[in-house]
């Protein structure tokens, strides 16, 4: 299989598993918060996670809160904010957000919120001017995503962050289909959250993080027991924790060369399918943009049976689409960008590590070969 969906989930590293595994049998299983010897190994390994993560995205490791992956992260930033400043009902987010941010947004809304949307550019790109318009003296939130998931373009942040401060909002961003793949560094970035999942840099599912800068005080978004000082209740998942630090070290680590290699092979996929497809068009700045991430239209495909045929011929990619009752529906994000004409396909590739440049070539081909009959 040429697996093309790295932005929907990454393989696990085989060093990142063989650091988890003691933590799943014997001693190391102990529950975290017990007071014996084998309770502080797990303890010392979690924390040893946490100072792993912090020191990735230039934090604290007070700072890190661990959750079950990036949605939970996402939705306890929106919610924890709206209960800092309860006389604010303003919360505000982009129209390229992930569902886990613009639904959970909905709901608040739902809950007597106002939600103010700032709107998209046409190449996938959230303007500092279009933010100033919507961000008021009374929004209590304003959330906009570090790194588009389906067009991969990366959001001017720390500018969008410099508003929110100037008009007493916080500043949240999900940085999910960021960290591990470009640098990312929440004291430059000048936010007041950041959440980060796993298993989009070659760690494992089900485990996340949420960054809350020292001094933010937000409300809480499961309660129980004391664990993540009080903040995240619930027994710790030692075993994926320890897989997120150390995939994310490892990740750190590679950062750049890895980053070369993907926007390289990203690049060879590109051309080709431009070569072949006429009429094919790339979606999302190139400047601002992830180095694994393709976004194409191809013209005359129908998306659903495109995917279909090419998981057929053995390519696993996606279309970004939300399919309802059987009707393909073009994405919220290439509809905020204007971007969705008829009788056209949205073809989402997204490069990981373990692809190889002569992938691309046979991709591109197959692709081709799947549009133009
Ligand atoms: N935010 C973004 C931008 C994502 O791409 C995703 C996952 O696709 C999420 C949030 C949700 O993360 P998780 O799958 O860890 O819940």
């Amino acid at each position: 299989m040429i697996y093309l969906d790295h932005a929907a989930t990454t393989p696990l590293r085989e060093e990142v598993l063989r650091e988890m595994l003691p933590f799943f049998t014997g001693e190391a299983s102990a529950n975290a918060s017990a007071s014996y010897g084998a309770a502080r190994q797990a303890r010392e390994a979690i924390d040893r996670a946490r100072a792993q993560i912090a020191a990735a995205i230039g934090a604290l490791p007070g700072e890190i809160y661990f959750t079950s992956g990036g949605t939970e992260a996402d939705n306890w930033a929106l919610r924890g904010a709206a209960t800092v400043f309860p006389e604010k009902k303003h919360i505000v987010v982009s129209s390229i957000e992930h569902h886990a941010v613009l639904h959970c947004a909905k709901a608040l809304e739902a809950q007597g919120m106002e939600i103010g949307i700032i709107p998209v550019g046409a190449d996938g790109i959230v303007s500092p001017v279009d933010a100033a318009r919507v961000i008021r003296g009374d929004t209590a939130l304003v959330s906009v995503m570090l790194a588009n998931n389906e067009v991969g373009t990366i959001q001017p942040v720390a500018q969008i962050a410099a508003i929110a401060h100037e008009r007493g909002a916080l500043m949240h961003a999900d940085a999910v289909q960021a960290v591990g793949h470009i640098p990312v560094d929440v004291r430059a970035l000048g936010v007041d959250m950041l959440s980060m999942s796993a298993h989009k840099f070659y760690g494992p599912k089900g485990v996340g993080a949420l960054f809350v800068r020292h001094g933010v005080h937000i409300g809480r978004l499961i309660a129980g027991g004391a664990q993540e000082r009080g903040m995240r209740a619930g027994t710790e998942n030692t075993p994926a924790i320890v897989g997120m630090g150390c995939a994310l070290q490892l990740a750190t680590q590679h950062l750049k060369e890895d980053g070369m290699k993907l926007s390289q092979m990203r690049d060879i996929l590109m051309q080709e399918i431009l070569r072949y497809i006429l009429g094919a068009r790339v979606n999302g700045s190139m400047e601002n943009r992830l180095p694994g991430n393709l976004h194409m239209t191809l013209p005359g495909a129908n998306a659903q049976m495109l995917l279909m045929q090419l998981d057929m011929a053995g390519i696993a990619a996606s279309s970004g689409s939300a399919c309802t009752s059987g009707a393909p529906e073009r994405s919220h994000v290439i509809r905020a960008m204007g971007m969705a004409g008829e009788n056209e396909a949205d073809l989402r590739m997204t490069i990981g590590i373990e692809n190889t440049a002569p992938q691309m070539l046979q991709a591109a081909r197959e692709i081709a070969r799947l549009v133009t009959g």
